[in-house]
């Protein structure tokens, strides 16, 4: 298995952990920036099975915005994870998705 590179911060010599520093220095960096904590991108694991789940919402007569919902995804990053995934979108998530960002356009 490959080590993980060690971390950015100059003088330290722990393993990274996120963004290229150890556990310590990005805890550190994360106070500093409260507002950076966007999580970080989906592995394809990751995203095969919330696509795997999102499917099976729909299966069970969830509607795209309600499978998304209990997901906490957006239609537009499921559609994100459908095409990383070299699979065809879906036509009811471009058209949840089209609807959404009318109404957020109206406010
Ligand atoms: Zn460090």
């Amino acid at each position: 298995m490959a080590e993980k590179p060690p971390c950015t911060e100059t003088g330290c010599d722990r393993t990274s952990y996120a963004r290229g520093m150890c556990k310590k220095h990005y805890n550190a960096w994360l106070r500093r920036n409260p507002d950076k904590t966007e999580p970080k991108a989906a592995s394809l694991e990751e995203m095969d099975l919330l696509v795997y789940d999102y499917e099976f919402l729909r299966s069970m007569g969830f509607t795209v915005v309600q499978a998304c919902k209990r997901l906490h995804r957006r239609p537009v990053t499921v559609i994100g994870y459908y095409r990383k995934l070299g699979r065809p979108v879906p036509q009811s998530l471009w058209a949840a998705n089209e609807r959404l960002q009318r109404k957020v356009a109206v406010y």
